[in-house]
């Protein structure tokens, strides 16, 4: 980030003079199958607009029809968030005008939302627990995606056409809100991820969504705004909409934070307003004035019967509650023998399910997690993406753990076909094949190489029969680089030993 382009604060500056107050809407994808209104086909990624029909392209006289699976997985998300369930819950129309929403109203839940008043425990980087209270967790649909032509990154400015793609419209959405989050002072960013993440990892344990941030099915809106430290009453917020990755949601309320503290010290005003989040250097961009509940003229959908929710169909849902992803990472813990700190250190990377995975397809665990957390966890930070982001599965690093475990490639080996996969030079075997990455086994080439060194460090030598067993360092490289690095080390090392002893 280029302090020339924005005037921001000094974060710690920031903490001297105000104390940031965060909200944070996340809206989740249900993995429902079909839509929350009619029984098109909700799946990401088909040909545009043919997961349609008169519901979801509001087509007049088309009646919606609630989809049972999409209540009962609101009912989930609200009881693993220790909300109340309303008995008895209402959806509403909420108006406003945008080409990528056909009704002209968004379809959603406004003072009687289905679940309200819960909380979700998260665990911080130092092993500290923050509790984070929902406010509500509602129902609605998602709008469809349009995709602006010839303007620059995307964006609607400056675009020459717009095209609008409807099968997410309908989609169902949980929309879960949180009560403003005060006295995080520092750790305001660090409380967002954490519980950002954390929901995420609830909802997949829920199966409930597959919760892809990077594919839009989860989206985080992050409202933030100052007051002078001492002070009661919340300062304006801001909303910096769609934020689609963990880490980009840290960034955003630390540059908010620091961007607000700049223009409030010096006696300008902040405007409440949505914001854009800028992936290239972790800024945010106005977006346009926001609107008050009054603008949407939200009013019950006269199509739709309340949504009943009987205390025992919440009841049967409640014991259907898989292991919360706390406790699972408390039984993981003791299975694999590890410290908290260690735990803690996986989890906040990101890799506990990666490993989980890895060693599903055959890997131990520790070699799992040094892949993850060592080589691959450098590989995301210098892509800046999230680890699970790399382009690389849990069962192509499983691959690699067993050609290096069977002697097939050394460790660097190991390291260049991940290398090769991430390049999108294909599957595993593929690379190590294409780039030639084998073991030489055949113990003639290794031995001239050997005798080849030795013959040439004759003061190695010398110190080796002295007493020094340490100098063998010099052979080994010298071997690895007439072998082009082919030979195994622990062979070569063999084969020293046995020459000079
Ligand atoms: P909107 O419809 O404007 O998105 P919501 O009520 O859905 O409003 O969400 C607003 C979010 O911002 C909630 O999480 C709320 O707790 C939080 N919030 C409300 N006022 C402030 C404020 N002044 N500063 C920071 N967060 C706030
Ligand atoms: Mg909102």
């Amino acid at each position: 980030m280029t302090a020339a382009t924005y005037d921001l604060m000094d974060f710690d500056e920031v903490l001297e003079k105000y104390d940031p107050v965060m909200g944070l809407e996340v809206h989740v994808e249900l993995s429902t199958g079909t839509k929350m209104f009619s029984s098109s086909s909700a799946a990401f990624g088909d040909e545009p607009n043919s997961n349609v029909d008169p519901v979801s392209l509001g087509l007049p006289g088309a009646l919606p029809v609630v989809n049972e699976k999409g209540v009962e997985y609101a009912i989930k998300i609200g009881l693993a968030l220790n909300c109340s369930i309303a008995e008895s819950s209402r959806f509403a129309r909420k108006n406003y005008f945008y080409p990528d929403q056909p009704k002209n109203y968004q379809i959603s839940q406004y003072d009687e939302p289905i679940a309200y008043d819960g909380y979700l425990d998260v665990v911080l980087g130092d092993g500290t627990e923050w509790r984070v209270e929902i406010e509500r967790a509602h129902m609605e649909e998602d709008t469809g995606k349009l995709t602006h032509l010839g303007g620059a990154s995307g964006r609607i400015h400056g675009a020459t056409a717009s095209l609008v793609d409807c099968n997410r419209a309908g989609v169902p959405l949980i929309e879960i809100v949180t009560k403003p989050i005060e006295g995080a002072g520092e750790r305001a960013p660090e409380v967002a991820k954490a519980y950002v993440g954390a929901l995420r990892e609830l909802v997949a344990a829920l199966g409930v969504s597959d919760a892809r941030m990077d594919q839009g099915s989860m989206r985080c809106d992050a409202n933030l705004s100052l007051r002078p430290v001492g002070e009661k009453e919340f300062g304006t917020r801001t909303e910096t909409k769609n934020i689609n990755s963990l880490r980009s949601v840290e960034q955003a309320i630390r540059f908010e934070m620091q961007r607000q503290a700049a223009v409030l010290s010096e006696g300008g005003e902040i405007v409440q307003e949505t914001r854009h989040y800028q992936e290239a250097d972790g800024s945010t961009s106005k977006g346009r004035p926001k609107e008050t509940a009054e603008d949407y003229r939200y009013f019950n959908d006269p199509d739709l019967p309340p949504v009943h929710a009987p205390a025992e169909w919440v009841e049967q849902i409640r014991e259907t509650l898989p292991e919360m992803p706390w406790l699972r990472r408390a039984r993981i813990q003791k299975e694999w023998g590890i410290g908290d700190k260690e735990m803690r250190d996986l989890v906040n990377a990101g890799a506990l399910d990666l490993i989980i995975e890895t060693t599903e397809h055959g890997a131990s665990a520790d070699e799992a997690r040094s892949w993850w957390v060592s080589y691959l966890a450098g590989k995301a930070n210098e892509q800046e993406v999230d680890l699970a982001d790399l382009e690389i599965t849990p069962a192509q690093v499983a691959r690699v753990i067993e050609l290096v475990r069977d002697g097939k490639l050394t460790t660097k080996m190991g390291r260049q076909a991940v290398d090769g996969v991430l390049a999108g030079e294909g599957d595993v075997d593929k690379v190590v094949a294409d780039r030639g990455l084998e073991v030489v086994r055949d113990d003639g080439a290794i031995e001239a190489a050997v005798d080849e060194a030795l013959a040439a460090n004759p003061d190695i030598v010398e110190k080796y029969r002295a007493g020094n067993k340490k100098v063998t360092g010099a052979i080994v490289g010298a071997v690895m680089k007439a072998t082009k690095g082919k030979a195994d080390p622990k062979q070569v090392n063999q084969l020293i030993a046995k020459k000079l002893n």
